[in-house]
């Protein structure tokens, strides 16, 4: 079962410049910056009542976001669901016929678990699962 919208990543060419943006959009800085070496990219998080909006840039043009912009341009990169055990929902969805993108969660930024459903099978949304790293 999925919990609540946990936040919505957004792709963005420049995360500099679209700090500035969205700072100036939603009238507040970002809360954190951080990058995700194993994905190729950085991020930054705003919070926007109990939802995030996280920005993605790629930090070479071969990783995922790198693909995703030189293919699609900047926008809605994926949707991301908070889980409470994401090992027990990768199960439930692989068995409901979910094509989970990586079967064993990894590291993501903002201290989570996360797991990706392939665009293909959520009528062309990449859906992240995404669980708190107990501290
Ligand atoms: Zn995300």
């Amino acid at each position: 079962m999925m919990n609540k919208i946990e936040h919505i990543g957004i792709a963005v060419k420049n995360l500099k410049d679209s700090n500035k943006l969205f700072e100036t959009l939603f009238g507040k800085p970002q809360y954190k910056i951080e990058s995700v070496v194993s994905e190729g990219v950085n991020t930054s998080f705003f919070m926007i009542g109990d939802q995030k909006i996280e920005l993605l840039e790629a930090t070479d043009s071969d990783s995922p976001i790198g693909k995703f912009i030189a293919k699609r341009g900047e926008g809605i990169h994926h949707i991301a669901f908070e889980v409470f055990d994401i090992y027990k929902e990768i199960e439930r969805l692989k068995k409901e016929g979910f094509q989970v993108l990586n079967e064993s969660p990894k590291h993501g930024a903002d201290n989570k678990l996360v797991a990706f459903l392939h665009p293909k099978s959520c009528n062309g949304v990449l859906i992240e699962l995404c669980q708190d790293i107990a501290k």
